[in-house]
């Protein structure tokens, strides 16, 4: 007996927003009276790989980093600023999908320390730059993982987890030093996860192929 096509989901890209599409570091950090182009913010960035521990020590910590951005209210994440390249990489994607109109893209957040505050404000604000895309906002983003889904992401513990769970991962460059880097390289950045994705549903394709043929007796 072949195995009926609508056993299989749809392929399902998940795209992390938070310093993959939109400038969460830029606006905490003029929260905190703070400038990127300072050169040891900027080491402190590089060297942190982003937002991470090193970047909550130049709040003087955790408490104080979530304080902060808690202080600034709902309307600090209706007000984040899509990164130069963002625009361009979710076109890539939408290209992807009209050659596999199987395919499926959501936006994967997970802005966890300040709930009350970003969920409403994010929801509407991704809607305004990228409408018709859902939004999906969860502080355990491999609950969404599995063989049919692929997360990108540039933080290393939610690609390690996701692919734990049996998911596909891009771990996307530090939004840092793709900003320094320049076109050329956002380019290269864009051009890697396209082709990371090809590689992805030739194999989805291949497993399909290879459910249809088996037999269940
Ligand atoms: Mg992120």
């Amino acid at each position: 007996m072949a195995i009926h096509p609508y056993c299989h989901p749809h392929p399902t890209i998940f795209l992390d927003v938070d310093q993959t599409l939109l400038d969460f570091v830029g606006a905490a950090l003029r929260a905190r009276g703070l400038d990127r182009n300072v050169p040891w913010v900027k080491y402190v960035l590089y060297e942190g790989g982003g937002y991470g521990k090193k970047f909550e020590e130049l709040f003087c910590g955790k408490e104080e980093f979530i304080k902060c951005i808690a202080q600034q209210g709902p309307e600090f994440w209706r007000h984040l600023e899509p990164f130069p390249w963002a625009d361009s990489l979710v076109d890539a994607l939408y290209n992807k999908m009209l050659t596999r109109p199987d395919l499926r893209l959501a936006f994967l957040t997970s802005p966890g320390h300040w709930p009350a505050n970003s969920a409403g404000q994010r929801i509407l604000h991704m809607g305004e730059l990228w409408q018709g895309t859902p939004t999906i906002i969860c502080s355990q983003k491999e609950l969404c993982a599995g063989p049919y889904s692929f997360l990108i992401d540039d933080l290393g513990d939610n690609c390690d987890n996701f692919k734990r769970r049996g998911g596909h991962v891009f771990k996307f460059t530090n939004a840092e030093i793709l900003l320094d880097a320049g076109t050329t390289m956002q380019s290269q950045v864009i051009s890697d996860i396209s082709n990371e994705i090809d590689q992805w549903l030739t194999s989805i394709d291949s497993f399909k192929e290879a459910l249809a043929t088996c037999s269940i007796k």
